[in-house]
């Protein structure tokens, strides 16, 4: 088995790839929730539902978010009675909050209405929220403090970040299947995934970095920066933020002491002595994801990697 941790958008790209190597049932995913919160009422899990409805095959890949060809009457309707409108949920995206709100007010943990999603739309990769306690990711900023989607999506991140805090971390309990699916997996992958919002979150769950620690399998993470930059996303100001360099380097000197190998973009070879210096392995390939080819392709190599022996 293959475990994977990830966000809502890099490690999924991955995941698209690894599905053409390995039986999906052996797959399984470990999915941040911290960016998870309340929008009028009804219970949103943005990494979550992202990873559901691509493997459902309705997922808008062109936004990376939201159901493919989805209208957003109710958004319009609601926004007249005076609701803010800055979080777009679409009407088909709508029914899965309302369900997922419905689920765990009748006392459904996210692990249960996760498999409940993916048994409706024959999901085989076994797709594991983080947590079933609530963590909360908070940004703090010049302008003030606010929850990861208000600072990235109603305030389009353009605040100076000047530390992250994961509200409720410490009380959360790694949500069932997350500490075994570490411990029996044959290789762990760190998706190019925000180390600072999706990864970190994950990580800090008491017991789970403990027991990424304590096995031997080899784990390999994919940078999800290129460069200078992130490829998409709020990445590079979040990591600024926390004073760590915004390159494969930085995001290589946090998982120091925690993987084996980092994949990095063939550009990027001028990182690998630093890199190495860390005691970590460094592969340069093309990590851009934007074909079934390229996804394919890293894949693939990922998949060796994960099997060699040196
Ligand atoms: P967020 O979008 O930053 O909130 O976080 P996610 O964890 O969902 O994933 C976004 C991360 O994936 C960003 O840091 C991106 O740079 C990275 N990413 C997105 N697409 C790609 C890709 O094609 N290749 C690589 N290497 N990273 C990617």
């Amino acid at each position: 088995m293959i475990t994977v941790l990830s966000g809502g958008t890099g490690g999924l790209k991955l995941i698209q790839g690894l599905v053409n190597f390995v039986e999906p049932e052996e797959i399984t995913l470990i999915v941040n929730t911290a960016d998870d919160f309340e929008w009028l009422g009804l219970y949103v899990s943005p990494d979550l539902d992202t990873a559901i409805y691509l493997l459902a095959g309705l997922l808008d890949e062109i936004k990376f978010w939201g159901v493919k060809g989805d209208t957003f009457h109710f958004l319009e309707m609601i926004k007249k009675y005076g609701y803010e409108d800055w979080f777009s949920v679409g009407d088909r995206d709508l029914a899965t909050h309302l369900h997922r709100t419905m689920l765990l007010r009748k006392g459904y943990t996210l692990t249960n209405v996760a498999a409940l999603l993916c048994r409706t739309f024959n999901i085989k990769v076994k797709i594991l929220p983080m947590s079933n306690e609530k963590v909360t990711t908070f940004v703090k900023t010049e302008k003030g403090t606010f929850h990861f989607q208000e600072y990235w999506v109603k305030r389009k991140g353009l605040d100076r970040v000047i530390g992250v805090n994961f509200e409720g971390i410490k009380q959360a309990k790694p949500a069932p299947g997350v500490v075994e699916s570490i411990k029996e997996a044959a290789g762990i992958i760190i998706g190019p995934s925000n180390p600072v919002t999706s990864i970190a979150p994950i990580l800090r769950i008491p017991g789970i970095k403990e027991s990424l620690e304590s096995v031997s399998t080899k784990k390999i993470c994919i940078s999800p920066i290129v460069g200078s930059g992130p490829v998409s996303g709020p990445a590079g100001n979040l990591l600024n933020g926390i004073g760590v360099e915004v390159s494969p380097f930085g995001v290589a000197s946090i998982y120091r002491g925690l993987i084996d190998e980092i994949f990095i973009d063939k550009s990027d070879e001028t990182f690998t002595e630093r890199i190495s210096s860390l005691g970590i392995k460094v592969i340069c390939a093309n990590i851009i994801l934007k074909s079934e080819e390229d996804k394919t392709h890293l894949a693939k190599l990922v998949l060796e990697r994960l099997e060699a022996n040196q």
